[in-house]
């Protein structure tokens, strides 16, 4: 039986153009990109090539672009490296109550070594506080870190104004983008933005590898230790294959941002008025229209978000309750908390997002199993 996958926000497929533009490097190509002999330098051309067009695409020059293994990566890099790396200026993080663990536990275990984190509350539909922001600055704010786009309910944080308030106060402000790219124009110095996370699985490159943009001026301690790859700030060889896959669907999916957009917008709003019209007793978590043009967060009253998915399954469709990342953790998700959903709606969530290989019948599909579970 056919499978139908609604689950791009926490994976999706490698393309088959990625895999192609990658084949070589885990072949013929397989020299160290540290090295002098031509084969080494083959493989560094490739991953400044790719470093090159991940920069094309968030508007920075390519020296500022470091390769990392995943966006976690990149976020401990941004949060924890910065922190050490800064420390003298002062000691305040700013976050929000709603970003994804990465950013979470890296702000916790600054905490523990010292470091002030103040966690930012949202409004019902998952917007950071912007009133709340600018009255949190301290003359020992160095760091401001909200996310691009939540991973759960799809909310777009209003990143243009958090740059322009971090910008005013001096403060270093970076984004967990991993959602947004792929998904939404960005430009990081139009926003402002001083150091951005991104990861290639979530846009149709291969599972682990990622990317950190850091603006250059700005100082972070390097975390792994070891050769001076990545500029002196990443130690570890290459990861040169999925470094050109990375490049290459980045390259893609912005060569093809229009018709994606469009395509995953209506998908996601069919699914979204057929669920009205079909199921009473549901609500749309997050914001409806500062929202990722794939997500669609909705809860049913009278259903567990994980006894749906699982029927689901029997039906050979894939969704997520609340987001991938906690799949071991039961109990409704921090973000859902966080935007005070009420108790009768908070077990019983069902987060959908739509890729480029969906279709109309897939969604009509999708409805009607999800009628037939909960009625
Ligand atoms: C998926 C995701 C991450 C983690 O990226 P990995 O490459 O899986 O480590 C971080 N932040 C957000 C918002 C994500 O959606």
């Amino acid at each position: 039986m056919k499978i139908r996958y609604f689950d791009h926000a926490a994976t999706t497929p490698v393309r088959e153009e990625v895999i192609k533009e990658m084949i070589p490097y885990f072949g013929v190509q397989y020299g160290n990109a540290s090295v002098m002999y031509s084969l080494g330098r083959n493989a560094r051309k490739a991953m400044n090539n790719a470093r090159d067009k991940v920069a094309n695409a968030i508007n920075c020059d390519m020296n500022e672009i470091y390769f990392t293994s995943c966006g976690s990566e990149s976020d401990n890099l941004a949060i924890k490296g910065f922190a050490y790396a800064n420390r003298n200026k002062g000691n305040h993080i700013i976050t929000s109550k709603i970003e994804h663990h990465a950013v979470l536990d890296s702000c916790k275990s600054l905490e523990k070594e010292g470091f002030k984190v103040t966690y930012l509350n949202v409004e019902e539909n998952g917007v950071v506080d912007l009133q709340e922001l600018v009255n949190s600055i301290t003359p020992e704010t160095i760091l401001i870190s909200i996310m691009f786009a939540n991973n759960e309910i799809g909310t777009i944080e209003p990143i243009e104004r958090i740059g322009e308030i971090a910008k005013k106060h001096n403060i270093v402000f970076h984004t967990d983008a991993v959602q947004a790219v792929g998904n939404l124009r960005i430009d990081v110095k139009a926003l402002n933005i001083d150091m951005l996370s991104l990861s290639g699985h979530k846009f149709y490159a291969p599972k682990g590898v990622g990317a950190l943009y850091v603006k250059e001026g700005i100082d972070f301690k390097k975390l792994q230790d070891g050769g001076e790859q990545e500029n002196n700030k990443r130690a570890g060889t290459e990861n040169v294959a999925e470094i050109v896959g990375l490049g290459k669907a980045i390259e893609l999916i912005y060569n093809e941002f229009d018709s994606y957009n469009k395509k995953l917008t209506e998908l996601r709003d069919y699914y979204i008025s057929k669920v009205k019209e079909n199921i009473t007793g549901i609500k749309v978590n997050g914001d409806m229209s500062n929202r990722l043009p794939g997500n669609a967060n909705i809860s049913f009253k009278g259903i567990t978000g994980s006894e749906l998915l699982l029927k689901l399954d029997e039906a050979h469709i894939c969704t997520s309750a609340g987001s991938a990342c906690s799949t071991s953790n039961p109990g409704p998700s921090h973000v859902l908390t966080a935007i005070g959903l009420d108790k009768e709606y908070l077990n019983g969530t069902l987060r959908v997002s739509f890729g480029r290989d969906n279709t109309k019948e897939d969604v009509d599909y999708l409805v009607d199993t999800i009628k037939k579970i909960v009625t």
